[in-house]
């Protein structure tokens, strides 16, 4: 299980800052999620303006 981020990111980076584990970087249009690195803590989807990231 790891968090996925959708198309409907629109970068504003606002989840990698809140990421405990630094498990977001920016990726080609969109941030994206190691799922190696993601505790499924859920910071990410709550920090997010647009709904972008969800659990898988
Ligand atoms: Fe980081 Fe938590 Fe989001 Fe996983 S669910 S990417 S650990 S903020
Ligand atoms: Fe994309 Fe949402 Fe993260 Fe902003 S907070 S970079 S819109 S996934």
């Amino acid at each position: 299980m790891a968090y996925v981020i959708s198309d409907e990111c629109i970068s504003c980076g606002a989840c990698a800052d809140g990421c405990p584990v630094g498990a977001i970087s920016e990726g080609d249009g969109k941030y994206v999620i190691d799922d190696s690195a993601c505790i499924d803590c859920g910071a990410c989807e709550a920090a997010c303006p647009v709904g972008a990231p969800s659990a898988q």
